[in-house]
């Protein structure tokens, strides 16, 4: 792209800010503007459900760029701008206040949007999910006033986000519920064992665990605000604030109206690129289809950081594929999760330390292997091994399995444990 051209990024969030960054790294010296529908300049998501909601960080410290780290890189950042279409044949987009701006390339990286808990009641006050700044600031509202009044929360969704916000419930003194529809937690992500344990680190919490809930309906007060949590056996677990976290869907609606190919998500390939080609997206907005036919999509910072610089770099017309293993984290009381690489289709798990100890002092890893080849490791108060495990994956490189389990083994890449035999690259 020359100096005269402008880019458009749709969403001014994780990935957004990101393609910004990395077109001016990247030398692109022509017009950016950052649209984003939020009142509140880029922020961090993260500590919403962690940290800021705790108490532990304040609001400057949730701030990704102040506006003027963006004017000093001549990105020109618009809150409060929504985007209600796209014409890819004019090269248009249409702003929801009627105005119109052209473009030269089109960056959409506009997140995704929690999924809605479809049963009655569920518009009742204090019923929310978590997503944005203002609906983390409801929760920690709604939090304030449950510890006043002495009353209860309940989570519905055992999933990160849900469980992050139960463990900060805990620790301001509140007794916590959480219904999960499936037999055990983070079952989507995490290996049974695991799940295991994380119902093992709740309970010690004090956190009230209820498996295979089916929520029939949220119960509320004459002033519309909740009381309950309604399940479909005729249980009611009481609550003065009721979380959703149910899982989310891409912001796809734009693009797929535009006429760009959706799956559950804008569809990208390696670097960033639509079926339109001046157009690339990033972030949680997007899906991917990998060699076997698998969809993925990712929901992660470590995602929305390098689709963006592969975005990024695809407009300038480089290759700059992201192909790294995929890393996430959550944070919970006193414990790190932290993954590397993607385990679905395991069929072996291989657990380093022990898990059997006292929870709040457990440091270990579960290495999912699949036919003997490492997909990813799942570490707990573990950095090193996570740090190591990112090395293997992304060497291609599966370690002995006896010598991931034993502690006395170093199993990283530099070691002798994968210049011998066991070790196999794939
Ligand atoms: C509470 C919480 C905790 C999390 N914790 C972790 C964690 O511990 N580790 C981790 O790796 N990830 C975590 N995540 C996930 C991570 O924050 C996301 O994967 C990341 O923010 C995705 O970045 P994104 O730019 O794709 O989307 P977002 O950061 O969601 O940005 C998209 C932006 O686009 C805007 N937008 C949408 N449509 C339009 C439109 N039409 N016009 C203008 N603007 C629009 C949205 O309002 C939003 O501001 C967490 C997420 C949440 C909500």
């Amino acid at each position: 792209m020359n100096a005269d051209a402008s880019v458009l990024i749709v969403g001014a969030g994780q990935a957004g800010v990101q393609v910004a960054e990395a077109l001016r790294t990247l030398g692109f010296t022509g017009s950016i503007q950052l649209l984003g529908d939020e009142p509140h300049t880029p922020y961090h998501r993260p500590p919403l459900s962690k940290a800021w909601l705790a108490g532990t960080l304040d609001a400057a410290q949730l701030v990704m760029r102040a506006p003027q780290a963006l004017e000093r890189k001549n990105i020109t950042l618009r809150t409060g701008a929504k985007v209600a279409a796209i014409d890819a044949a004019r090269k248009t987009v249409h702003l929801a206040d009627g105005s119109t701006l052209p473009y030269t390339g089109l960056v959409l990286t506009t997140g995704a949007t929690p999924r809605a808990l479809a049963v009655p009641g569920a518009q009742a006050q204090g019923v929310t999910a978590l997503r944005s700044r203002d609906d983390a600031s409801v929760v920690a509202q709604h939090l304030d006033r449950c510890v006043e009044q002495g009353r209860g929360v309940v989570v519905i969704g055992g999933g990160f986000i849900g469980l992050e916000v139960a463990a900060t419930a805990r620790k301001k003194g509140l007794a916590v519920t959480v219904l999960e529809a499936a037999p055990r937690l983070l079952g989507r992500v995490l290996a049974p064992v695991l799940s295991d344990w994380y119902a093992r680190l709740h309970r010690s919490h004090g956190v009230q665990l209820v498996f295979q809930a089916q929520v029939a309906r949220i119960e509320a007060d004459a002033a519309g605000l909740v009381c309950g949590v309604r399940l479909v056996d005729g249980s009611l677990f009481e609550a003065a604030l009721v979380v959703v976290g149910v899982g989310v869907t891409a912001n796809d609606q734009l693009a797929a109206a535009a006429g760009l190919v959706c799956e559950r998500g804008i569809m990208v390939d390696v670097c960033g690129r639509t079926s339109d080609p001046f157009i690339v997206a990033a972030g949680d907005c997007t899906a991917r289809r990998l060699a076997d036919g698998t969809l993925l999509r990712l929901e992660s910072v470590q995602n929305a950081t390098e689709q963006a610089k592969s975005a990024a770099a695809a407009l300038m017309g480089q290759e700059r594929p992201f192909t790294a293993t995929p890393w996430f984290w959550s944070d919970q009381y006193d414990t790190k999760l932290q993954i590397a690489g993607l385990s679905t289709g395991a069929d072996e798990w291989v657990v380093r330390g022990d898990m059997a100890a006292d929870v709040s002092a457990s440091s270990f890893s579960v290495f999912h292997f699949r036919q003997g080849v490492l997909l990813a490791v799942d570490s707990v108060n573990a950095g090193k091994d996570h740090l190591q495990a990112r090395k293997l994956l992304d060497a291609h490189v599966s370690p002995a399995r006896d010598r991931v389990a034993d502690l006395a083994c170093d199993f990283g890449i530099n070691t002798h444990a994968n210049h011998d035999e066991a070790a196999r690259a794939y």
